[in-house]
């Protein structure tokens, strides 16, 4: 399958983790929209939040959220995640992902 976050999860495609395990890898955004932006991406491929039913991963994702925004120290400012969900919730990358943002003062829902 030609997925662009396929490539990066099974490192076809040269990148740095921020922190990895079992089921997840966290990748720096190639295009960030903030001092911090990391995208939190499951190794397995779910082309969108609605084809996941596996409730741990959900938890898994949250729970590394929490883990990079201690290790990059953002987490007393705070941080942002997010889940972009088909073309009107913004996915141009149909391969399930979290957003983390932080780094500036983020307004409004997507800031
Ligand atoms: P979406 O709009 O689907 O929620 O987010 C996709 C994100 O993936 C965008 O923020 C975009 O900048 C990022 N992105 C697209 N291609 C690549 C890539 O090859 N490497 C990395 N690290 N990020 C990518
Ligand atoms: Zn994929």
């Amino acid at each position: 399958m030609d997925c662009i976050f396929c490539k990066i999860t099974k490192k076809e495609i040269p990148s740095s983790a921020v922190l990895e395990n079992d089921s997840l890898i966290a990748v720096k955004d190639i295009n960030p929209q903030a001092p911090v932006h990391i995208l939190i991406i499951p190794k397995k491929h779910y082309s969108t939040l609605l084809e996941c039913k596996d409730k741990g991963l959900f938890g898994d994702m949250l729970s590394m959220a929490n883990e990079i925004a201690k290790k990059l120290g953002v987490e007393k400012k705070g941080f942002r995640v997010t889940v972009n969900t088909n073309n009107e919730g913004g996915q141009t990358v149909f391969h399930l992902h979290m957003h983390l943002l932080a780094g500036r003062p983020l307004s409004g829902i997507m800031g």
